[in-house]
């Protein structure tokens, strides 16, 4: 898939993420964001316009920062403060609401809106 020139990769149904939600680390968590691959943990026709922009957002902030400093911003600041006032974070989730209608082009008219 190709959003805005750049090539991502959508897995649905993620291993990775049932298993992260099963030992724990998050128990609601929806996806996770490794470079350009974005990971679902629910079914293909669960995906949310705004899962998928806030995801992307990621991938962005990954290129734009590179492997070393994305990582190592991103579990330092979870140190320094929670998931939900993470400055990474709020940018995704911004992101999320601002480009989520537009992700309709990539996911379909049927998506779901919300997360
Ligand atoms: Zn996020």
């Amino acid at each position: 898939m190709e959003i805005d020139g750049v090539d991502i990769t959508l897995i649905t149904s993620s291993r990775l993420v049932k298993f992260m939600r099963k030992i724990g680390i998050n128990k609601r968590l929806l996806g996770i964001t490794l470079g350009s691959t974005i990971r679902w943990g629910g079914a293909p026709k669960d995906v949310t316009q705004w899962f998928l922009a806030h995801e992307f957002c990621h991938v962005l902030q990954y290129q734009k920062m590179g492997f070393f400093k994305f990582y190592w911003t991103y579990l330092t600041g979870l140190l320094k403060t929670s998931y939900h006032t993470h400055p990474m974070e709020i940018e995704a989730h911004d992101y999320g609401l601002a480009n989520g209608p537009r992700m309709v082009t990539y996911l379909g008219p049927l998506a779901k809106i919300d997360k």
